[in-house]
């Protein structure tokens, strides 16, 4: 079967580059890596590709690094829990990479170059005029001893080029997309060190993934192009090569690349806006994937159970945010309520609604109100939006809606309110029971049952003709504040 053959000796890697917040593409591809490595009982690492300067930082590191701890993704291997094919930082791996930058060296497979940015650019300019692939062409491929000294004593600094052999077919043969063929003509002289001495991605990766001795590399589309120039590089050197699958593009539902319009891009935002790791991993999972039968919701286990690169489809994913609250309402739906409420919190005391100190002191009110809610929530960030009715002495009379407007149009409805207030103002407490006799008396007083009652109740006590179960909300502002708010309504009639 499958996976028989290399069993146990899996060895996957996700390789970030530090240079921002985990993003969705990124923690799919983690993900997949993820899932295959606890399948085959195999060995997940995380490396950091920190080899850009300018743009990788410590914080992004650590940012994604929680991101995927958030997500219930752990490894074996890495910068913070160590492995004995370490270091996982590029940059501190630097010295592992010179003896192979000098035998490329040696052999031909590599040379110095010294064209300035300009002469490149002029380069480029040149081959796009003409309708061809801007791509180095070799300038300094066969420099003489003399003419590279008269660089050097310019002050110029070579990068170290791969020189990519012509008029080759060079075969990706890839899990996900099958065969895929490259024409080295295509390709350039790439740049395996640049000038500050530091690798460049297309270089470092296959070192440490064959030093690393990854056995499959799961990554972005994106990352296909790159593969031939990868595969290059292994040849050169008699590397092992891993397997490749490269998982399709995210695309939103305009079919466009995943970006912001769509919906957050970064892991992050989607744990702030009270997304639960679960539901982004179920969700996740499903952008590329497909199990074998309709089921959609899966826990962890199952995935890990599941999981095979053959189901890996070759067309791009649509992200959709429907299904991710879907999922999520699902998710937060199966959560105790004193998690779910724990979830809420910050985003109640960050609208203002509650205080750290309320937040202790009222928490059994604050369950119930959660409670009254929870069925709406696709996710907790919409606390504040789905309880603010929960909170205040008064209301602001929605004047403008077409139910309240019938409602306020009966004459029945200002008694209604009149005899809340009243009734509500000589109590001290009630509960659920004493609130639905209590509707049942005002209505039998004044004559009004049914929606003419429960309307005009409702608007006496929120202002509006939408909301969460009347019962639930009458119960839960208690007697003084249901009185107070229908006090604000009367004035505002
Ligand atoms: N550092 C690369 C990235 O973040 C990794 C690509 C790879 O997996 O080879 O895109």
């Amino acid at each position: 079967m499958e996976g028989e053959c290399f069993m146990s000796k899996v060895r996957v890697r996700y390789a970030p580059s530090p240079t921002g917040p985990l993003h969705i593409g990124g923690a799919r591809s983690a993900l997949f890596n993820w899932l295959f490595a606890r399948h085959f009982g195999g060995t997940m690492l995380v490396r950091i590709e920190d080899t850009d300067l300018e743009r990788s930082t410590r914080e992004a590191e650590e940012l994604i690094l929680d991101s995927l701890r958030w997500l219930g993704i752990d490894w074996d291997e890495g910068i913070d829990v160590g492995g004995d094919h370490g270091p996982y930082r590029q940059q501190e791996r630097l010295a592992l990479y010179k003896p192979y930058t000098q035998k490329l060296l040696e052999s031909g497979h590599a040379y110095e170059c010294y064209c300035t940015e300009e002469e490149l650019e002029a380069e480029r300019q040149e081959l796009k005029a003409r309708g061809e692939l801007p791509r180095y062409l070799g300038k300094c491929r066969n420099l003489t001893a003399q003419e590279k000294e008269k660089y050097i004593a310019e002050g110029r600094k070579p990068v170290i080029r791969f020189r990519v052999p012509d008029g080759k077919k060079i075969v990706v043969d890839d899990l996900v997309r099958g065969k895929v063929e490259f024409d080295s003509d295509g390709i350039g002289d790439f740049v395996l060190v640049k000038s500050n001495g530091l690798p460049t991605y297309n270089f470092a990766v296959v070192l440490d993934d064959a030093l690393m001795e990854i056995t499959h590399v799961i990554r972005g589309d994106e990352h296909l192009s790159n593969t031939p120039r990868q595969l290059l590089i292994y040849q050169a050197l008699a590397l092992p090569q891993p397997q490749f699958a490269h998982v399709s593009l995210i695309l939103g539902e305009d079919r466009s690349k995943m970006s912001k319009r769509h919906g957050a891009t970064s892991v992050l935002q989607y744990r702030e806006d009270g997304y639960l790791p679960e539901a982004l991993i179920n969700f996740l999972v499903l952008l590329g994937w497909s199990p074998e039968g309709e089921q959609e919701i899966f826990s962890v286990d199952e995935l890990i159970e599941q999981f095979s690169l053959e189901r890996v489809s070759k067309s791009p994913a649509v992200f959709d945010m429907n299904k991710l609250k879907w999922m999520n309402a699902h998710y937060l739906k199966a959560l105790p309520l004193a998690d779910l409420t724990h979830l809420c919190l910050p985003h109640l005391e960050k609208a203002g609604l509650i205080t750290k100190e309320t937040a202790e002191t009222d928490l059994p009110w604050l369950e119930a109100a959660v409670d009254a809610v929870r069925e709406k929530m696709e996710y907790a960030a919409q606390a504040p939006e789905l309880m603010r009715v929960f909170f205040g002495d008064t209301v602001l009379l929605d004047k403008d809606n077409e139910e309240v407007k019938q409602t306020l149009s009966l004459n029945t409805t200002k008694q209604v309110i009149s005899a809340l207030q009243q009734r509500a103002g000589e109590l001290t407490s009630w509960d659920s029971a004493t609130v639905r006799k209590l509707l049942k008396e005002i209505g039998k007083e004044i004559g009004v049952k049914g929606k003419a009652l429960f309307m005009a109740a409702r608007i006496a006590v929120t202002g509006q003709s939408h909301g969460p179960d009347l019962n639930s909300v009458l119960t839960l502002i208690g007697p003084k504040r249901a009185a107070l708010r229908a006090k604000s309504v009367l004035d505002q009639l």
